[in-house]
């Protein structure tokens, strides 16, 4: 593996992005910059030369990247799961099986569906093949390999996506033929609309004589759905998931639609994925699946998920089963880790032990930090993201009291943007700001507006948590013309700074990590780990950002008061002098 590895990158690049480009941590890659004499900040750009030069002390072949073709360069953002495999040199990707999820209303049959398709398997598969849940199975049809994800619902689809993750190929939307389109179905079209992935629809229960799939098909029709046989493009299969009908029919037409999607993956590295489910067992100690996503994953690989990490001791498919490696599509079960990881975390492999912990002690060092910063996806940070190139477009979540409401400014927002920033409706609907409408907006990194509408108690709690910005209005014309600031950058937040301290510089220190750090006596107020600081020189500012590490002694600490002592790094800083004054200060919003 000493060969030099070729990465291709942008004309600019965060050293975020290039980091990881690299696998490698963005604190080396910000010492490799300090080493050139530039100062800069995880977010910050840089050119393709610097990074070019960088990439190369670091081991790389640094190229630049083709530009996409015209046609490419319009399309939609790419997701996730695209994002995934983009790296990749076309010539390593093979084929690889369909992640399916199965999503629709409560009781219209999706357990007893995915409880029929495990079974469907079993005459190809061996005698008592059927073991314990372990969250997600595979089947194989036609001699192709299929990936179900066993918890059906788009709780736990959308929480993954809010988690970051995005597992799901093909989503079926399973809808009774007896019940037709309901309220959870309509938020799973949303839902599979907003992760941009196909939807085949089971319509289920053809078996009951109440039945009626020719209205199901309207209503579906009224929701953008045409179904084939009504001339349309969604793939509708009638199925009873009681009686096991048509259910190889689905199937089929599952490997169909993989086969237009035209999914692949490089077998030949190091794996990564997502975690499905994770369980403590009793004689097995801390139990995940995971789903791997690109590349294989070995027994005996180190795991790094999140901030834990171990190393795979033993592997069992879906059957109970212990296998040595798994491929891409593959969820399997691992053993090895030290505690349980949480479903919807990505993980990964790394090359040791050493490297898995040091990237999780800045993992966790990266949490504290944000736990004590509030997150907000706000109107004006989706802004600062279309001009940073990141979004093309504003999701926008719609609520209003009554249908009446809704559609004039359905019409208003639509006129909205121009080419290059439009306002997208993820969902429009009546009724109060649910749990589920912050759900959506989390994963879909979208806003939520209301209008003469109130927000429910989980869902305002959720939001918090999730950092989901939802603005109220009661008179149509402020909201649009919010929504038309917010698309031309004008909904600037005003700010003031608030000084909480100052300390001064009494000694400089040389740490190999990290940097130079100054040894700090606080002379008014309070030093804080969250604080953003100034450092103060002649008159002069040198810099002016965040803090990297704030120590009492050798251990972290949150705030040092005035009287005592204390080292800090900063992030991208680090030429103190003795005499130097730090002064911390916080930004707060003028509301
Ligand atoms: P879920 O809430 O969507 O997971 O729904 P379930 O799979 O739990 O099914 C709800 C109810 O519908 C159960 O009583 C099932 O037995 C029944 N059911 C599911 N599929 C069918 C079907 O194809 N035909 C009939 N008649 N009943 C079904």
């Amino acid at each position: 593996m000493s060969e030099q590895k070729t990465i291709e990158i942008p004309e600019v690049i965060t050293i975020r992005d290039l980091a990881e480009l690299m696998q490698v941590s963005p604190i080396d890659v910000i010492k490799q910059l300090m080493d050139l004499g530039i100062m800069a900040n995880i977010n910050q750009q840089i050119d393709f030369e610097t990074a070019a030069i960088v990439g190369e002390e670091m081991g790389f072949a640094i190229q630049l990247e083709t530009p996409l073709a015209p046609e490419e360069e319009e399309a939609a953002p790419r997701t996730l799961r695209q994002r995934l495999y983009e790296d990749e040199d076309p010539q390593d990707l093979e084929p690889r099986p369909p992640v399916v999820t199965v999503l629709g209303h409560v009781d219209h049959g999706k357990t007893k569906l995915l409880d029929a398709i495990r079974h469907t398997n079993v005459q190809e598969g061996e005698a008592g093949g059927i073991t314990q849940r372990i969250g997600a199975y595979q089947v194989t049809i036609d001699g192709k390999k299929i990936t179900f994800i066993d918890t059906p619902g788009h709780e736990a689809f959308t929480a993954m996506r809010a988690r970051g993750a995005q597992v799901t190929d093909i989503a079926i939307l399973v809808v009774a033929a007896d019940d037709g389109v309901m309220p959870q179905t309509r938020e799973a079209i949303d839902h599979a609309r907003a992760a941009q992935v196909p939807i085949i629809i089971a319509l289920n229960k053809i078996d009951l004589p109440t039945a009626n799939p020719e209205r199901v098909k309207q209503q579906l029709a009224d929701h953008e759905l045409v179904v084939d046989d009504w001339g349309g493009d969604v793939v509708c299969v009638e199925v009873s998931a009681k009686l096991h009908q048509n259910i190889e029919d689905l199937l089929e037409n599952i490997l169909l639609i993989a086969e237009v999607e035209e999914l692949k993956a490089n077998p030949n590295r190091a794996a990564v994925g997502t975690v499905i489910e994770g369980q403590m067992d009793p004689s097995r100690g801390p139990l995940a699946t995971l789903l791997v996503q690109n590349g294989t994953l070995d027994q005996g690989d180190v795991l790094l998920i999140g901030e834990i990490y171990g190393r795979v001791r033993a592997m069992y498919d879906d059957r109970g089963h212990r296998i040595k490696e798994s491929k891409p599509s593959h969820p399997v079960v691992v053993m090895g880790l030290p505690s349980v990881p949480t479903a919807g975390d990505t993980f990964q492999v790394v090359q040791d032990e050493r490297t898995a912990r040091s990237i999780a002690a800045e993992r966790s060092a990266e949490r504290a930090d944000r736990a004590t910063r509030p997150m907000r996806l706000s109107l004006e940070e989706l802004f600062e993201r279309f001009q940073a190139g990141e979004i093309k477009e504003m999701n926008v979540i719609l609520k209003a009291d009554i249908q009446g409401s809704l559609e004039p400014i359905v019409d208003s927002l639509e006129r909205l943007g121009d080419a290059e920033l439009k306002l997208k409706i993820l969902r429009q609907d009546t009724g109060n700001i649910n749990e589920s409408d912050v759900m959506l907006a989390a994963a879909s990194q979208a806003i939520i507006v209301g209008f003469n509408v109130i927000v429910d108690m989980a869902a305002q709690k959720t939001a918090d948590a999730e950092g989901v910005d939802i603005r109220l209005y009661d008179i149509i014309y402020k909201l649009v013309e919010d929504m038309d600031k917010a698309l031309k950058g004008l909904l600037e937040p005003e700010y003031h700074d608030v000084i909480i301290g100052h300390a001064e510089v009494r000694a400089v220190f040389r740490i190999s990590r990290q940097g130079k750090i100054a040894g700090l006596y606080v002379t008014d107020g309070t030093a804080a780990r969250n604080a953003l600081v100034r450092v103060h020189r002649d008159g002069e500012i040198l810099f002016d950002g965040r803090l990297a590490s704030l120590k009492r002694f050798t251990e972290d600490t949150r705030e040092v008061k005035a009287g005592f002592e204390c080292g800090v790094g900063l992030e991208g800083f680090g030429d103190f002098e003795v005499g130097d004054v730090l002064e911390f200060y916080r930004k707060e919003q003028v509301t």
